[in-house]
C-alpha cells in the first residue's frame, strides 16, 4: 500500500494537520460529514466536514468501580 498524499481525502489531510498539535498518546479523529457527501453512497468524500481528535482514554483499571 502506498502512502501518496494527492490521493488521500481533503479531510485526512486536515485531520494530520491537526494531529500534529497533539502530544504522544492515543487519539481518534472523528470527521462529520455533511449529509449530502458522497462517502454515504460509497464515494470519496466531496464535502467539507467537521473533524475533531479526541483522546482515546486508554486507563480504565482505576476509579471505575
Ligand atoms: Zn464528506
Amino acid at each position: 500500500m502506498k502512502r501518496d498524499k494527492t490521493t488521500m481525502p481533503q479531510y485526512l489531510t486536515k485531520v494530520l494537520e491537526q494531529a500534529q498539535d497533539l502530544g504522544p498518546g492515543l487519539y481518534r479523529a472523528m470527521v462529520f460529514h455533511d449529509r449530502t457527501c458522497a462517502i454515504w453512497r460509497g464515494g470519496i468524500c466531496d464535502c467539507k466536514p467537521e473533524v475533531k481528535i479526541v483522546p482515546i482514554q486508554d486507563g480504565g483499571s482505576d476509579g471505575q468501580r
